[in-house]
């Protein structure tokens, strides 16, 4: 929304003496603020309490994925000056901090709740401080204005079925997409990769920040015009991956300066300190070599999970109790719960998660008969059906046999799938009826990995116990 047009058209019609009061108020008004552009977060179903959570989960991840220089010295200089920065961001005053990834490629990125990393690479070209505050301020915009849990908000309204998860589970609730979402990084395109529209919006948020701190906040469009030479010269900086280029960018910038009334009168192009601290950064060792498994989006690029753990932890609740890995991690919604190791849960290439190795554990409820009756084989053709529907792909592949589970008569199947990770996967179902509906767990690797992660399926699956 543009400000400062509005009744422009009637002004001549006003007498004489108003339009004098009229100017005098204008000329009272603080003339920075007059005509920026209003920015305010989009619908959001997250609290701002929970991108901190959320925020914090993933950086967890994300700092086990990244190569972190971990080094005191620019870690303590890009937070005294993000924190300058972030003061000045509007609404909710999220823990802002700052850490330096040893990864020379031109890139940052912040997560919900204030976690914001900069990439060696953005000291390395960045040519004054005023630049790279340009491109800390524009992360500090997208955090402010909630732009990550925006978007899993808008994903969520939309939701199709989440792969298998969403199809088997049911109703996901809030919570389970929390979960989701925080699982790990691999799995977070949705909170990384922004719209167009999000990254014009932090462009004059972090120019308006800029401004509001004494900056020159031509530092963003300069630091720009870096970046598309860069793309030019053949080598696009990663930095577009993630943040998609508005068109018109520096335009956009410059005219929303110009709305400022042009640069802060005083303003501070650079300090002493950011060129002793490129000098300092760019005289570091080069960073390790990095695989492919180090990019921060898209849905192929985690690393596959380990082997599970023959140790095992307990899960219960009101319907079931079973053993899982220890290694792995439980995600519960409602009644329901994914049990996944690290990776298990990756974005399925459409910015929606979903399981690639891991069990679910649900309860389906099945149609019945006119007395309210259905038999085991019924329904467990009935859950086959489901999990076809919400995963076109999918195939059984061996047909239901039967089994024990917990002590009661249950049936079991295999399916095979599309895996969201490339290549096929299997899915594995054992069900039995309880008095809740039928419970079922649902086991799912990549085929050709199917084989490693068996057996501890099957320790899961004769571990179930039903307390009642
Ligand atoms: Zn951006």
């Amino acid at each position: 929304m543009i400000g400062g047009k509005v009744g422009r058209a009637t002004s001549h019609t006003i007498r004489p003496a108003v339009a004098l009061l009229a100017m005098a108020s204008l000329v009272l008004a603080p003339v920075a603020q007059a005509e920026r552009t209003r920015l305010k977060p989009g619908w959001n179903l997250f609290s701002p309490a929970q991108d901190v959570e959320l925020g914090r989960r993933v950086a967890t991840d994300a700092e086990r994925q990244l190569p972190m220089l971990n080094d005191r010295r620019v870690d303590d200089y890009l937070n005294r000056v993000g924190k300058r920065l972030a003061a000045k961001a509007p609404g909710e005053a999220y823990p802002y901090q700052f850490k330096i990834v040893n990864d020379r490629t031109i890139n940052a990125f912040a997560l919900p709740g204030g976690f914001v990393y900069i990439h060696r690479g953005i000291i390395e070209a960045a040519d004054s401080e005023a630049q790279l505050a340009g491109v800390m301020a524009h992360e500090i915009g997208h955090v402010a204005l909630r732009h990550g849990t925006n978007q899993a908000t808008k994903q969520y309204a939309a939701q199709v079925p989440l792969a298998i998860l969403g199809g088997a589970l049911g109703g996901n609730s809030l919570g389970g997409l929390l979960a989701q979402l925080g699982a790990g990084f691999a799995a977070n395109s949705i909170l990384l990769k922004y719209s167009r529209d999000a990254e014009r919006q932090a462009d004059l948020l972090g120019a308006q920040i800029l401004y509001d701190t004494n900056y020159d906040p031509r530092g963003i469009p300069q630091f720009f015009e870096k970046i598309q030479n860069e793309s030019k010269a053949g080598r696009p900086p990663q930095w577009l991956s993630s943040h998609p280029n508005p068109e018109n960018r520096e335009e956009l910038v410059n005219t929303e300066i110009e709305r400022m009334g042009g640069p802060p009168r005083n303003y501070k192009s650079d300090s002493a300190e950011f060129q002793e601290i490129k000098r300092y950064v760019l005289a570091l060792p080069a960073p390790p070599k990095q695989g492919q498994g180090t990019r921060p989006t898209g849905g192929d690029t985690g690393s596959r999970p380990g082997a599970p753990s023959t140790r095992t932890q307990s899960f219960r609740n009101e319907i079931v109790r079973f053993e899982y890995p220890d290694n792995w991690r439980a995600y519960t919604q409602g009644n329901a719960a994914t049990v996944a190791p690290q990776n298990g849960i990756v974005d399925n290439g459409n910015g929606r998660a979903a399981v690639a190795y891991g069990v679910i554990f649900s309860v389906f409820e099945p149609q019945t008969d006119r007395r309210g009756q259905v038999t085991l084989e019924d329904a467990h053709e009935q859950l086959l059906q489901d999990i076809q529907r919400n995963n076109p792909r999918a195939r059984v592949s061996r047909q239901s046999v039967r089994v024990r589970i917990g002590g009661e008569g249950g049936l079991s199947s295999t399916l095979v799938n599309d895996s969201p990770v490339g290549g096929r996967e299997m899915i594995w179902v054992v069900s039995t009826l309880r008095p809740e509906g039928l419970v079922f767990f649902a086991c799912v690797a990549p085929e050709n990995d199917f084989d490693t992660f068996d057996r501890a399926f099957q320790a899961l699956v004769d571990s179930v116990r039903f307390p009642r």
